[in-house]
């Protein structure tokens, strides 16, 4: 068999698993939106099926044999090829499936789809004593994933890798303490601070419907194309890529209040384009992927608070949004953005401001870490929450429906995860500066409503090169320098120290 016949059986086997993936993904996609209750054991039955089935797929020895003769051939020459990404990317995700038992991935594809709906049945009721045993065998059955993988300096390497390749504690531990630092002493002078917005005007009337429309609009108009996308409800949004064409977001929506439902839709649309700017051409193989969470959520805090936070943003559209809801009108616009703004340390991460949802994902990959070693026991997580919470931002949790059962996370087996949004959050400060740059000034555009400009540098700088580099490369050939909290903490304490007068 020669190289490029090797080559193009991987090709073929790699978007056939994919399809099998992303069938999967509808599955799950179903079970967050619209399944009735009833359904959950089926779909748990069905899930695993198809998770064995892939799994199966991806780790038969053929594939194995097939990357060796592509790796010993002229094929990977070039590093930056669409053909060296490739094969340097399935040898990498061969290498961790063939690690993994078959059983092991049913067992946990059966335990997310249960854990999650016994969490969604404790949360309401905080009654954390119901979920403990389904975290207890989720930690259970990571730790046999992590041990499974193999890592060099910490168990939790292992799990993160999953969603940011090449992540290690050792890296993240300085850069949040680096956060943690600078962040602290902000949210705590601008809690001194004797300028605070009025945030009853966000607390008003906001017809579901006004909602959907103005946010669809918004995200439409930034670029999310809904010829090849959807918008529908759930209680923890999140996009799904489900192949070329088809892009889910989704959002939910209080009616007595602003932010929830539009900045959703903001956040998740960012997800969306970046999904949409993936090169279909690809599909089906690495090219044709995110490249990670973290890079994946620069894309989506960019859209949603460096535009869909900034005053050149509501400059351009506040007039339409009184439009859209009767009840902003008599409010002023530099009024209404700096109360969307507002800072205040809060229970919840997915409501946090800007200067304080860093501490929430601290707080998570401290507990996590904790967990997966045994430092910290199932039964104690409640009472470790609580005291991180007032540690970090001096506030407690009147219940564990808004302490530790608030996040799906876990019960979906997501360790590693949430580490991301924070990489996230740095990432997306250093491509804003980065396109400020080159495009001659972001809030001119922004202000003018030409989202294309940003849209097509990101499309430029990140979407169309899949996971043809790391991460980290992508980002420093994107914004010149290398993953970097300063800016970020330089960008929040220049926008606070002007709305709060500190
Ligand atoms: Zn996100």
């Amino acid at each position: 068999m020669t190289a490029t016949q090797a080559y193009s059986e991987l090709v073929r086997r790699s978007r056939e698993a994919a399809l099998l993936g992303s069938a999967a993904s509808l599955l799950a996609w179903d079970q967050e939106t619209y399944m009735p209750k009833g359904g959950g054991e089926h779909r748990g039955e069905q899930l695993a099926l198809m998770a064995g089935i892939v799994h199966q797929r991806r780790t038969e020895p053929v594939i194995g044999e097939l990357l060796a003769v592509a790796e010993a051939s002229e094929l990977v020459a070039d590093p930056e090829s669409p053909e060296s990404a490739n094969v340097r990317e399935w040898r990498r995700s061969y290498d961790r499936a063939t690690k993994l038992p078959a059983k092991l991935v049913e067992e946990l594809a059966r335990t997310e789809s249960l854990a999650q709906q016994a969490w969604v049945e404790a949360k309401p009721k905080s009654d954390f004593a119901a979920f403990a045993p389904w975290l207890e065998k989720m930690i259970g059955l990571k730790k046999a994933q992590a041990e499974a993988i193999g890592y060099q300096e910490h168990l939790y390497d292992a799990l993160i890798d999953d969603y940011e390749p090449g992540a290690k504690v050792s890296e993240l531990r300085p850069l949040f303490v680096r956060l943690r630092e600078r962040l602290a002493p902000l949210v705590a002078k601008i809690g001194a601070a004797s300028r605070k917005p009025d945030e009853s005007m966000l607390r008003r009337d906001f017809p579901l419907e006004a909602q959907r429309e103005f946010g669809s609009k918004t995200a439409a108009e930034f670029g999310f194309d809904f010829e090849r996308g959807r918008l529908d409800v759930t209680s923890h949004p999140f996009c799904m890529g489900v192949g070329p064409g088809d892009c889910r977001l989704t959002t939910r929506y209080d009616a007595g209040y602003f932010n929830d439902g539009f900045f959703s839709i903001l956040h998740e649309a960012g997800h969306g384009m970046y999904e949409q700017g993936l090169e279909a051409a690809h599909y089906g193989t690495p090219m044709g992927e995110a490249v990670s969470l973290g890079v994946h959520e620069t894309q989506s805090r960019l859209w949603e608070n460096r535009v869909g936070r900034s005053a050149a943003f509501w400059k351009g559209r506040f007039a339409s949004a009184q439009g859209a809801f009767p009840s902003l009108k008599g409010a002023g616009r530099d009024a209404f953005h700096f109360a969307i703004n507002a800072v205040a340390p809060t229970f919840i991460r997915v409501d946090a401001d800007e200067a304080t949802y860093n501490l929430h994902v601290i707080l998570r990959f401290e507990i996590e870490q904790d967990l997966l070693t045994g430092a910290l026991p199932v039964a104690d997580v409640p009472t470790a929450w609580n005291a991180k919470m007032e540690e970090l931002l001096g506030v407690t949790p009147p219940d564990d429906r808004r302490g530790c059962l608030q996040d799906v996370h876990w019960s979906a087996g997501l360790f590693g995860y949430f580490p991301t949004y924070a990489l996230g959050n740095i990432g997306a400060a250093q491509l804003a500066a980065a396109a400020d740059r080159d495009l001659g000034g972001l809030d001119a555009t922004i202000e003018k409503g030409d989202f294309g400009a940003l849209r097509e540098w990101l499309r430029d700088r990140v979407h169309r090169h899949g996971m043809r580099y790391r991460p980290g490369d992508l980002l420093r050939r994107a914004t010149g320098s290398a993953l970097d909290p300063d800016l970020l903490l330089s960008q929040l304490e220049a926008k606070y120290g002007a709305l709060y007068g500190i």
